[in-house]
């Protein structure tokens, strides 16, 4: 299972420099990111939590050990330091889907975006080496190509995840480059993927967007959420189809609930999602994943990951978000405020948070894959031929780019908002979900997205 798919040029010099980071951080994390925060929650502040199947929180269905275990003890816990930014210049898009997270939470904040300026100081002032450009809809940021180049410039590698509607229109904004990807979220075939959306024509102009981009030499994978509704047999149609426009890779995630949602039933619990992805590895061989293979066997429920949220930290207008991508406990004037303010062990499955208890998403818990925490024999030729063979031979990294996701509530704890201006071309243009969104919150259930 070697070279199934070939390698694109430059890329095996894209490994070796993530590697590197990652070796580099691992033998001396700074140590202004590693002071501790006092935790802000026990266990028996909050209503008692039970670990899957009614067994206490630490010890999970198929035998793993829980984050409150050994893994909360795995070393890498406590050296902390960032693998991918996700960047929301604006939260404004111009798709109104159902529940989305980021509409409804930023609403207030809806028709305001980072100056340039300032996304590209979060891209130094973290280092992360990969940015996923996300949002709310990105290429609708007047200045994303000026924002793409200033990222490459820095010698970072870019996910650009975007719906695909304005990919065609926008295209000459961007040269195609080898550490930059379109990132196209796709959640099924045409009639599923424009029930997603809520709006039809949606998927047919994100195709036509794959193939003008492909055509240019851009680099394009997908991202596409699994929900409890989606048929797995529907994914794998899906990426059979995109075969022919030979993109580079296929994300997938999964779609997640926690106790204290209402409307659970859209959500996915942890048995849920083990049953839906008990078969990604047929999947993996005949497609290109990107997700690594830790990552897939943790999906699976074959090896157990702690929630490494740190690893992928959230930047927007309102600060750096924490803890996650999909919890939002506060926003922070600096990143080292969030890693060192954060009270990380109050986070992932089996820890005293009862949003965290259903959560597998790879924002969380594919940086513990990349780290190599919990790593098993045969990991690193597992990891070799993965990168060489699939989709992780376009992307190297392994590491996720942003994607549709279910958030949790938001629980705001110290917020500290930063001061920003509204967009005038934002503003009354009906961006981000206004009208028909508001009606379709009102399914109670919510998710962050980028595409
Ligand atoms: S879920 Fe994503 S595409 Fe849909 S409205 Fe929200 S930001 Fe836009
Ligand atoms: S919601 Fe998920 S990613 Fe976020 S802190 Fe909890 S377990 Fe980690």
């Amino acid at each position: 299972m070697v070279h199934r798919h070939g390698l694109p040029p430059g890329l095996i010099g894209m490994a070796a420099s993530m590697a590197g980071y990652i070796l580099k951080n691992k033998a001396r994390p700074r140590p202004e990111w590693q002071r501790d925060a006092a935790p802000r929650l026990a266990a028996n502040e909050l209503f008692p939590i039970l670990g899957e199947k009614g067994a206490p929180t630490g010890a999970v269905a198929d035998g793993a050990t829980s984050t409150t275990g050994a893994l909360a003890r795995n070393p890498m816990l406590k050296k902390r330091f960032p693998l991918v930014l996700m960047l929301e210049p604006l939260h404004a898009c111009n798709l109104t889907c159902t529940g989305c997270g980021r509409i409804r939470e930023y609403e207030s904040t809806i028709t305001e975006r980072l100056p340039l300026e300032e996304c590209l100081a979060a891209v130094e002032e973290c280092g992360a080496p990969i940015v996923s450009i996300c949002g709310g809809e990105p290429m609708m940021y007047p200045q994303i190509g000026e924002l793409v180049k200033g990222i490459l410039e820095r010698k970072r590698h870019i996910y650009l995840c975007t719906n695909g509607m304005f990919l065609v229109k926008r295209l000459h904004e961007f040269h195609p480059d080898r550490r930059f990807f379109f990132n196209v979220h796709l959640d099924g075939l045409e009639k599923t993927h424009d029930i997603c959306v809520e709006r039809e024509g949606v998927f047919r102009e994100a195709i036509e967007g794959v193939k003008a981009a492909k055509a240019a030499g851009f680099l394009v994978c997908t991202n596409t959420t699994v929900y409890k509704e989606t048929d797995m047999k529907e994914i794998e149609a899906l990426f059979e189809y995109l075969e022919q426009f030979d993109v580079d890779g296929h994300m997938l995630s999964p779609a997640y609930g926690y106790t204290a949602v209402e409307n659970r039933e859209i959500f996915l619990s942890r048995e849920d999602i083990r049953e839906k992805f008990k078969g990604i590895d047929r999947i993996g061989r005949r497609f290109k994943l990107n997700n690594t293979p830790a990552y897939q066997e943790f999906l699976q429920g074959a090896r157990e990951l702690p929630c490494t949220a740190w690893g992928n930290p959230t930047y927007n207008v309102k600060g750096w978000k924490g803890p996650c991508y999909l919890i939002t406990d506060g926003h922070y004037k600096t990143f080292e405020e969030l890693m060192t303010q954060t009270p990380w062990e109050n986070y992932g499955h089996g820890g005293p948070d009862p949003r965290c208890q259903d959560c597998m998403v790879h924002c969380g818990y594919e940086p513990s894959a990349a780290l190599g925490i919990n790593s098993k024999l045969g990991d690193g030729f597992r990891m070799l031929s993965w990168a060489l063979s699939s989709g992780g031979g376009r992307l190297r990294v392994g590491l996720p780019p942003g994607s549709r996701l279910p958030a949790v509530g938001a629980r705001p704890v110290g917020v500290v908002p930063l001061q920003r201006g509204r967009d005038p071309e934002l503003a009354g243009s009906g961006a981000g979900g206004r009208g028909p969104a508001r009606r379709l919150h009102q399914h109670g259930g919510m998710h962050w997205c980028n595409r």
